[in-house]
């Protein structure tokens, strides 16, 4: 089995994801995609979204899609997880699973700053999404999807604070959630990394 690994906030969760993962799929031949939704980092500026309400965004906006797992298994351990941490979990779980780590190009130079980022090479195979305004140059060999999509969560939160429309930038169903939950009402003045 081929098994996508695409971890992230979610906060929300929109069609740039979904169309990039099932990209990355299609072109890996990935038979499933986990979505891991990541916990509140308490230590980082700004306010993140509960993560129940995340996880809900997220259910409803894969509920009829059969490539997507929604794995919660970040959610409930404090943070912060480590990737590498993730998929050796992961890699315990879906034993014999060939593991491929979904990532945005804007994490392209981080990656190698990760936690024992040599493991994670070896335990899954990257595949990068690019992503429009994050240069990217791949020395590595690693798989990109070279599609790009210019939708962004801070864009999103953004939107809905200052009451333009984020209509078509998510699923109808996230929508309602947001809506439901007043979520993103007020603008967003510090960076949240
Ligand atoms: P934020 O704007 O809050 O940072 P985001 O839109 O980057 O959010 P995340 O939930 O942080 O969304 O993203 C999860 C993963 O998806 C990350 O690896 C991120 O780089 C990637 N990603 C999100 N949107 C895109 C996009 N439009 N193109 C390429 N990669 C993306």
């Amino acid at each position: 089995m081929k098994l996508g690994i695409f971890g992230g906030t979610f906060d929300p969760p929109h069609h740039g994801h979904l169309i990039l993962a099932h990209a990355a799929a299609e072109q890996a031949g990935l038979d499933q995609v986990l979505l891991i939704p990541a916990a509140r980092n308490p230590y980082k500026n700004g306010v993140c979204t509960a993560g129940d309400i995340r996880l809900s965004m997220l259910k409803a906006a894969v509920q009829d899609d059969l490539l997507f797992v929604v794995d919660e298994r970040e959610l409930w351990r404090p943070p912060p997880s480590f990737t590498i941490d993730t998929v050796e979990d992961v890699a315990r779980d879906y034993n014999g699973a060939k593991l491929h780590l979904i990532v945005g190009a804007d994490n392209f130079s981080q990656l190698n700053s990760w936690r024992r980022a040599a493991d994670l090479r070896r335990a899954a195979r990257i595949i990068w999404l690019a992503r429009p305004g994050s240069s990217f140059t791949n020395e590595t060999g690693e798989m990109v999807v070279n599609r790009q999509i210019e939708i962004s969560a801070t864009d999103i939160r953004n939107r809905v604070a200052s009451g333009r429309s984020i209509r078509y930038l998510v699923p109808e169903r996230v929508l309602q959630i947001i809506d439901a939950f007043h979520l993103y009402q007020t603008p967003e003045t510090t960076s949240r990394t």
